[in-house]
């Protein structure tokens, strides 16, 4: 089943076309058909695009909308222009969103019906940046494809629906919780799970044997607590502001700076919470960048004291919230990294295990120096705590869940069963 996996942003397009077997395993190289972006939806827009092993192209267009953008993609693909020979627009069996938040009402991904639109829809107030651009792809892709092609959301969020009461409620009135759902959600659960389930892969576990705490450190980045193989806790919170520290998000600080900043630099709240997410993290500390690999270079070459202590805030702090996790989930077999920096930066995952020998950590210097961009173990043998690295892959894990569920759906719709929002509520 050939799966077109679709990010849409306010003005990007992220897709990759992958072939899927119908029982999912880890497609090779080549079966992803193509994949690219598409960025200045709006206007003239930079259309990147690779077709299976081939060489990426690069060029403009102009694409007034999310609908046109797709549209764009679709006779590219169609014409076989965007893909290797043979596969046209009959070959994209299915589509996969990835869906930023889906509140409570989704634990799991689901078969796009007008009832899941409106539980996506009812989910805007939880993001207001993101879900309405997830529905608008959601939308022309509908649109385009007609009902023959199924359509299938994946929720960043879903993933942490696992997370017991105690660990995802703020101490804050209930009532907060009751009338306008303020709790913690999570997010980048897709790559949380695709990295616990290769990890159960790579290691021949079961689910309930994955005791891990998994940490994507990319632009944005997220820990998760990691038991039987389901999330138990999360450093993302409400939004993705809470955690760690990250490109330009400050993560953890106090609450009460918010009005504090927003008195002394008279800022509305609105601004102040602007700056805490673009601003702030690794570029705010630093005053330069929120590149690590640039940061990394400049601490290299200069030894300036903001770069370095960017970068030492962004490492205590995953430092911490490995000791935190440890201490709440009562131990784990492994801490995993993934996202950019997290799989290509030897240097910030050395960082951040030093000082974790207490806990049996003691990373293979060799091991973790070969490590970059690659799957395997960086922790010595004899650690009673181990670390990985295991590159994430969030649009595989998008293709094969829609694959599963659309072959769940067409069984239950054989049987005679509608696939409702109702089967993924959570009561
Ligand atoms: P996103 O969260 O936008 O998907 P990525 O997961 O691609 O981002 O991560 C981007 C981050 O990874 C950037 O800070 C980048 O500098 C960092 N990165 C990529 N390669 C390296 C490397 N070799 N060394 C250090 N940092 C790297």
């Amino acid at each position: 089943m050939n799966v077109l996996v679709l990010n849409s942003g306010s003005s990007t397009l992220k897709f990759q076309l992958i072939a899927c077997d119908p029982s999912p395993d880890i497609p090779t190289e080549e079966k992803r058909l193509c994949r690219g972006l598409i960025e200045g939806i709006g206007g003239e827009a930079i259309i990147e695009v690779r077709a299976g092993m081939r060489a990426k192209q690069r060029y403009t267009a102009s694409l007034p909308d999310i609908a046109a953008a797709l549209d764009h993609l679709i006779r590219r693909i169609s014409d076989g222009s965007a893909v290797e020979e043979g596969r046209g627009i009959a070959g994209i069996h299915a589509v996969g969103h990835r869906v930023v938040h889906g509140g409570e009402l989704f634990a799991e991904s689901a078969l796009i019906t007008e009832d899941v639109l409106r539980g996506i829809e009812e989910c805007i107030e939880l993001a207001p940046l993101h879900n309405p651009n997830n529905l608008a792809g959601i939308r022309a892709s509908r649109q385009i494809f007609g009902p023959d092609v199924p359509q299938v959301a994946v929720f960043d969020t879903s993933f942490h629906q696992s997370i017991p009461e105690h660990a995802y409620l703020y101490a804050l009135p209930y009532h907060l919780y009751r009338r306008h759902h303020v709790r913690r959600y999570g997010f980048h659960g897709t790559s949380h799970r695709y990295v616990v389930n290769r990890y159960g892969a790579l290691r021949g576990l079961s689910k309930e044997k994955i005791h891990v705490i998994t940490l994507h450190l990319g632009n944005g980045c997220s820990a998760a607590a990691i038991r039987s193989g389901c999330s138990v806790d999360t450093s993302m919170g409400m939004t993705p502001l809470e955690g760690l520290v990250m490109g330009t998000r400050c993560g953890d600080i106090d609450p009460a700076i918010v009005s504090f900043i927003a008195a002394k630099e008279r800022l509305s709240i609105h601004d102040v919470e602007a700056l805490l997410n673009t601003q702030s993290g690794l570029l705010g500390v630093s005053g330069l960048t929120n590149d690590m690999r640039v940061l990394l270079q400049e601490l290299k070459e200069h030894d300036d004291h903001r770069v370095r202590l960017a970068i030492e805030i962004f490492c205590y702090r995953a430092r911490k919230y490995i000791g935190a996790f440890l201490a709440s989930m009562g131990g784990a077999d492994s801490v995993v990294f993934t996202g950019g920096i997290g799989e290509n930066s030897p240097e910030i995952r050395a960082r951040i295990c030093k000082g974790l020998e207490w806990a049996g950590l003691r990373l293979d210097d060799k091991k973790n120096n070969l490590a970059a961009g690659l799957e395997g173990q960086i922790s010595t043998d004899d650690s009673s705590l181990h670390a990985f690295v295991i590159p994430t892959d969030e649009e595989l894990l998008i293709a094969s869940d829609t694959v599963r569920c659309v072959l769940a759906g067409s069984l239950s719709t054989e049987l005679g069963y509608s696939s409702t929002i109702e089967a993924v509520r959570i009561q």
